[in-house]
């Protein structure tokens, strides 16, 4: 079987094996990449559609316990001024988002037992008796009764990225946590009846082709109704500082091959790949992606969420960034969803 009759093994059946998806992870000219991002766009033209669904993410605080090798956020980035927010800033921000026309607001932070569960649950029911919108958390691993009162709170969605699927792989990039402990968060989301986001990160130092089949595969395996991939960029305060960034190719195909995969997953054209390429949130979208996750929180805020650094729209204030994007989905022939995006399998 040639390249191009596995992407088509893939369009057709969204069932691969790991060598399969090895090569299709590696083209061996630009037809081939191409005819790969074709056909994954074709399928979410065909399953989720043209719509393009915005999720305003507040990035409430940035102080976190763990300690993650790529992510600027780590408890040992000294250097990092941290914030929090307080539940009526929170409330408040999230109120003007769903002002600004969006239908799901993401409340996101590092790991941070600040906010209990009763603080978070508070929040979510606040934002809810104000305004009709979907509510996801991305607020890390938390116990199942804490997961449970959130939910019950009116917590729709939650993202929880495994950003790599192999144990040991796991284990160097993050020094203090365990990849069952992971897997299992997501198992409870799940039987939680959240819809549930994971993904990984393309390009993390020591990262192999065979790596990236195995998240492919374990998405899959997980069935996620939301699947986030973005390109690891390194950032100088952590101990991949002066690693190479993952690319814009590679990372546009891992999106096409789990559109391929997950027909009807929401699969956002993430910041990241905004960041490391001026038309890379463009190529995402043409690529199987189908969400974009513009930030919603005030200008003096966005410089201290340092996940990696020279993150786009940094400057920006919300009214902005939501006429930006909408102009940018308007100029690929596409249009803004207006409910709530949510998962809908085989419809
Ligand atoms: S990736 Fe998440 S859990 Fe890890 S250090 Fe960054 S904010 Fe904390």
């Amino acid at each position: 079987m040639d390249y191009k009759q596995l992407v088509d093994k893939a369009y057709e059946k969204h069932n691969l094996d790991k060598e399969e998806i090895e090569r299709l992870l590696m083209p061996e000219n630009s037809e081939d990449e191409a005819y790969l991002f074709k056909k994954a766009d074709q399928l979410r033209h065909e399953t989720v559609g043209d719509f393009v669904h915005l999720r305003g993410l507040v990035e409430f605080s940035s102080h976190c316990r763990r300690n993650c090798n790529y992510c600027g956020l780590r408890r040992d980035n000294t250097s990092l001024l941290r914030y929090r927010l307080s539940p009526d800033e929170i409330v408040d921000i999230a109120h003007n988002a769903a002002m600004l026309g969006y239908k799901t607001i993401v409340l996101q932070s590092g790991e941070d037992e600040f906010y209990t569960a009763d603080i978070i649950s508070d929040i979510i029911r606040r934002i809810k008796q104000n305004d009709d919108v979907a509510v996801t958390l991305c607020i890390g691993e938390r116990s199942y009764e804490e997961y449970k009162l959130m939910r019950q709170a009116g917590a729709d969605r939650y993202l929880l990225k495994f950003e790599t699927a192999n144990p040991e792989h796991y284990a160097a990039m993050h020094p203090d946590m365990n990849y069952d402990d992971r897997i299992r968060c997501l198992m409870m989301l799940k039987d939680l009846g959240y819809e549930v986001g994971s993904g990984n990160i393309v390009g993390l130092p020591g990262q192999t082709i065979a790596h990236l089949a195995e998240d492919i595969m374990l998405l899959k395996e997980l069935d996620v109704e939301m699947a986030g991939i973005g390109p690891f960029i390194p950032h100088s305060n952590t101990p991949f500082r002066g690693e190479a960034m993952g690319t814009l190719e590679m990372t546009l195909r891992v999106v096409a091959i789990v559109r391929l995969m997950l027909p009807y997953a929401n699969i956002p054209a993430t910041t990241a790949v905004g960041t490391i390429h001026p038309q890379g949130r463009q190529k995402a979208l043409m690529a199987g992606a189908n969400v974009v996750m513009p930030n919603v929180m005030p200008s003096q805020y966005r410089p201290r969420y340092e996940i990696y650094p020279s993150k786009i729209c940094i400057g920006e204030q919300p009214a902005n960034c939501r006429m930006c994007i909408e102009g940018i989905i308007r100029s690929l022939g596409r249009e803004v969803g207006t409910d709530y995006g949510s998962y809908k399998a085989g419809q």
